[in-house]
């Protein structure tokens, strides 16, 4: 991609203007500045905006945006030519540099709300028989129905569902489906109702945002924003300036969801996903979550308190994101585990809550670095940073530096490696 060219659409108040960039590597801020002045000589253009994969405007102010801009848009053709289409040019909005009037950044009008109740599906009623009132769930106005959807591809399965990447027809865009079966038991599907709410209430560029659920037959599609990089656990010893990045993401979506007293229940890295904007964010918080620790409790993330059963808090969220970080940053290394490997379940929970917690070696990770983790995974809940103290934390900010282009490149050059790898073993 790199040495291809590319065409770029300057759309203007009189019309689009293209035009072709043999170098897009090359390619500065400035100089794109420059050429949409000739373009509108009347205009003060100071900025230019793109909009990404849901029609949200991204605004480009500088080489950097212009880069993060550039991955994206190289992700997009790869997709286009992978789906047998013909990349479409690049299209920027020139901005004028006095401030523009309110607008609808999302291009989203929140309105109806969508009432989950026995009215939208018979099975539903025969399967909850004790939900005694509607649940109401507000939406988005990105009304979704199966009939809308085109499903393209398995993205992953977990202990509650499994998820796909779809093309909504009518919304343009492509989406995330969760489809979870509801032939399971009443408090579990009561848990799946409230857990539509809290997405609902949901609103952070560091949260997964909830489009639409529906019901068909024995099974629930919750819709939702679909990241393109996927989640943190596919990914192959993360490097610890990127890591940095998304560790600031991710305590910032922690820190909204304590705001709003809900606690994410479930931190692991597969969910944490990562797109090729550089956007981090987290999901399936609150309470499918559940339905996973009822089902296989035992993982690597479970925090002692879990275990021992004392109460579940903010500091139950702050060791799984702890041992999550040591998760991504030493996996497929062998060059240390946490706790000695193929222990059995009751073993691994004893190991938890008897053992020193884990530490990451010295001298492969920064200081500051090795003190988060070890702040974050204390023994005692109450020693664990409280949410202030995790933001001021020097490791969080360091990198909390707005610089979404680490993480962009990172995931663009990780899902090439990734693609020319399946494409060596298919020969
Ligand atoms: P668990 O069920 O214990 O939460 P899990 O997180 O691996 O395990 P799912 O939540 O069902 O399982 O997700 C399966 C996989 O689908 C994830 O690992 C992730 O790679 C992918 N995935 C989930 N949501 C999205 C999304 N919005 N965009 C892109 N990929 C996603
Ligand atoms: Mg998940």
């Amino acid at each position: 991609m790199e040495s291809e060219g590319i065409v770029i659409r300057i759309k203007t108040p009189v019309g689009d203007m293209d035009s072709s960039v043999d170098s897009p590597s090359h390619l500065n801020f400035n100089d794109l500045l420059a050429a949409i002045k000739d373009v509108m000589p009347e205009a003060t253009v100071t900025a230019f905006e793109y909009e990404d994969e849901v029609g949200d405007r991204i605004t480009v102010r500088s080489d950097e945006e212009l880069k993060a801009m550039l991955s994206y848009y190289c992700n997009t053709v790869m997709e286009q030519r992978i789906n047998g289409l013909l990349p479409e040019p690049l299209q920027i909005f020139p901005r004028a540099g006095k401030t523009p009037g309110i607008r609808n950044i999302h291009g989203l009008k929140v309105c109806a709300s969508m009432i989950v109740s026995a009215e939208l599906g018979m099975d539903w009623l025969c399967c909850v028989p004790l939900i005694e009132k509607s649940i109401e769930v507000k939406t988005l106005c990105l009304s979704i129905n199966e009939h809308d959807l085109q499903y393209q591809e398995q993205l992953g399965h977990g202990n509650g569902g499994t998820v796909y990447k779809a093309y909504h027809l009518l919304g343009k865009r492509i989406v995330a489906v969760k489809v979870i079966p509801l032939d399971i038991t009443v408090e579990l599907q009561k848990q799946i109702m409230s857990e539509l709410e809290i997405l609902y209430k949901c609103d952070s560029p560091y949260i997964i945002k909830f489009y639409s659920a529906f019901f068909v037959e024995n099974r629930i599609s919750i819709c939702t924003e679909f990241m393109d990089g996927g989640s943190l656990d596919v990914y192959w010893r993360i490097p610890e300036h990127v890591l940095g990045r998304i560790a600031v993401a991710v305590v910032k979506g922690l820190t909204y969801l304590w705001s709003l007293k809900i606690l994410h229940r479930d931190v692991k890295p597969s969910n944490m996903l990562v797109n090729t904007r550089g956007q981090i964010k987290l999901c399936d918080f609150g309470v499918s979550t559940q339905v996973c620790f009822n089902l296989f409790p035992v993982t690597i993330f479970a925090h002692p308190e879990r275990i021992s059963g004392e109460q579940y808090g903010i500091h139950s969220d702050v060791w799984s994101l702890g041992i999550s970080f040591m998760e991504v940053v030493g996996m497929g290394s062998n060059l240390f585990f946490f706790y000695p490997p193929l222990l059995q379940p009751l073993q691994l929970l004893q190991c938890i809550v008897d053992e020193d917690p884990p530490v990451l070696p010295i001298g492969q990770f920064s200081e500051k670095f090795v003190h988060f983790i070890t702040q974050c995974m204390r023994k005692q809940p109450k020693e664990r940073p409280a949410p202030n103290n995790l933001m001021d934390h020097p490791f969080i900010m360091q990198y909390n530096d707005g610089n979404t282009e680490v993480v962009s490149m990172w995931v663009c050059r990780s899902l090439e490696e990734r693609k020319s790898q399946q494409a060596q073993r298919l020969m």
